[in-house]
């Protein structure tokens, strides 16, 4: 038997698992029945590949057995096992690794933040357990091994028999204090409750011997009670569940299960298309960005299964990037199972599939837009900049898609507005929509052309995110009406309640005087009919604003 040490992040995060006051510990079955369920797809993926393993559905099953008088909570699987090195290194090391890496200390002593949003596997059990026990043989070695760890202080491993390929692991539960009681994790009823609640949509028989009483009385008039083994899960993905059977706590669990995000979706939407394709989808709007979105490490995609069985945890060819936000998953039985990644990328089925849920995810938008304005704009407010780069990025061809989700803040209304809002409150004679540029909102409030368009009774667009003013020269118009900018020379607005006292001629020398004084600072002093309170402003001529040329020349090169 050899005896080893932890290395030290895992024993950090154990030593948390051990003295976790998480109140929701029954989490750590979903951890264990979750990684039997990937054992078990591993070994069925070989099985599909390799003529030489013989497997029968009825041997794939996870089995939950609970023993009352020894205090342990046994969970098997017939899953692909792990070899001595496996053990050593799964279990040995923090799988996530890098969950950790970005939390602070005072986070990390709490714990709660990190279970529940990472979810931390298998060290888990130590939520709930003193000892953890695995018994392990792997399906590429005839050798089963015993993998034993009392805590944070190291693990033990040594040879051991074992029959069958799989795994199996033993939780002697910790001993009951006075507020925590372990043993509800021996209780069948109690048990039957947590896998239906957090596994239920695994998609093998989640197995537990279960007391039933007989439905007849026997000769003595009692109802015998007899052991039975029975499924506790309904193996139905949620997926392929009809939407009436499921609530948006269903969802939303689904969402926090799967690790979508550590917020709650905003949205959802749940498809079942069967037609030349054929495919089931869930996917999500969520509420905030990841703290990585705006950066490049953020990597978009759903993931794809293939009838069930999943084959690529992030597919990125199944959304566009001006919806990179968007979680969730796609399952075709039209796709095959070995498919590659490079062979999806020209895959016409997968294609087919990303246009329709573009236009799915779009039309959800824009209901939620109509509908629950207060949550598209809580949605607006984490990712409309990632639709204006859309805009800009595909140089307006996504104009029609992406168009109508766009909200700018309206001098107006003081709030956000669509342009479809801003387009159908026009005057008939008002020729375009108007905005104006600045680096925020107090800032526009004080540019003399906003005053000048303002006080002609015109609603003006507020452009406060660099990318705006991009975007928006790509779309060039919203039916049929221009954009103009209040700082452009050409306003179409008749300005003629002014009266100017000084001609052009009396002041040229002034002009000329300001002009040499600014020493080619400026192209041109004019003499201006625009100005309502203040004594200047700068405008500028031809396509690029004042705003646009700053934010071009802060660009590196
Ligand atoms: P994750 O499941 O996210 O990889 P875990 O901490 O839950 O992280 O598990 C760590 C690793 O241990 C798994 O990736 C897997 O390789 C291995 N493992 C855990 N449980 C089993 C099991 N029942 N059968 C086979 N391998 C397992
Ligand atoms: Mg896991």
């Amino acid at each position: 038997m050899e005896t080893k040490e932890f290395k030290a992040e895992s024993k950090r995060l154990l030593e948390m698992m051990i003295n976790s006051i998480y109140s929701q510990r029954e989490v750590f079955l979903r951890e264990l029945i979750s990684n039997a369920s990937d054992a078990i797809d591993k070994i069925y993926y070989r099985a599909l590949s390799d003529d030489a393993i013989t497997f029968h559905k009825e041997d794939y099953y996870i089995k939950i057995k609970a023993d009352k008088q020894k205090r342990t909570l046994t969970i098997t699987d017939s899953g692909i096992g792990m070899t001595k090195e496996e053990l050593e290194n799964n279990l040995g090391t923090i799988a996530k690794s890098g969950s950790l890496a970005f939390k602070n200390e005072t986070e990390l002593k709490d714990g709660h933040d990190i279970i529940g949003q990472f979810g931390v596997g298998f060290y888990a059990a130590f939520m709930v357990a003193d000892v953890v026990t695995v018994t392990s043989k792997s399906l590429d070695n005839s050798i089963a091994y015993k993998w034993q760890s009392k805590g944070a202080d190291g693990y033990t491993i040594e040879e051991a028999a074992k029959e069958q390929v799989g795994t199996e692991i033993v939780l002697t539960l910790k001993e009951n204090s006075e507020e925590d009681h372990y043993d509800e994790f021996l209780d069948e009823y109690r048990l039957k409750q947590i896998i239906k609640k957090y596994s239920d949509f695994i998609r093998y028989p989640i197995k537990m011997d279960v007391s039933v009483s007989a439905p007849e009385q026997d000769d003595n008039g009692e109802f015998a009670e007899f052991v039975e083994e029975q499924t506790i899960n309904s193996m139905v993905p949620i997926w392929r569940k009809n939407k009436s059977e499921l609530t948006d706590e269903d969802y939303e669990r689904f969402y926090e299960d799967k690790r979508y995000g550590f917020d709650k979706p905003l949205t959802h939407i749940h498809v079942g298309v069967d037609g030349a394709i054929r495919y089931n989808a869930i996917l999500y709007v969520p509420e905030k960005a990841p703290f990585d979105y705006y950066s490049k490490e953020y990597e978009k995609g759903v993931e794809l299964y293939s009838n069930g069985v999943l084959i690529m945890e992030k597919c990125a060819d199944l959304l566009p990037d001006y919806f990179s936000f968007v979680k969730g998953l796609v399952d075709s039985e039209d796709l095959s199972l070995n498919i590659s990644r490079e062979m999806l990328q020209h895959d016409r089925q997968l294609k087919k599939i990303e246009k329709n849920i573009t236009k799915k995810i779009k039309g959800q938008l824009k209901t939620l837009l109509k509908d629950e304005r207060e949550k598209y704009e809580a949605f607006y407010q984490s990712f409309g900049r990632q639709l204006k780069f859309g805009v800009y990025n595909d140089f307006g061809a996504n104009k029609e898609m992406l168009e109508d989700l766009l909200l700018f803040y309206s001098s107006k209304e003081k709030k956000l507005v669509s342009l479809d809002e801003y387009v159908s409150k026009m005057a008939d004679e008002q020729k375009y929509i108007y905005y104006a540029t600045g680096e925020s909102i107090e800032r526009i409030n004080k540019l003399p052309q906003t005053e000048l368009v303002a006080d002609e009774g015109y609603e003006i667009l507020y452009f406060t995110d660099d990318i705006d003013e991009f975007a928006i020269k790509m779309l060039r118009v919203y039916k049929d009406k221009e954009f103009k900018s209040v700082s452009s020379s050409d306003l179409g607005i008749n300005v003629n309640d002014k009266e100017t006292t000084e001609t052009e001629e009396e002041v040229k020398p002034l002009l000329q005087f300001m002009k040499d004084a600014l020493n080619g600072k400026v192209k041109d002093v004019k003499i201006s009919t625009r100005l309502k309170s203040h004594p200047v402003c700068l405008s500028t001529e031809g396509e690029l604003t004042i705003e646009m040329e700053k934010i071009l020349n802060a660009m590196p090169d």
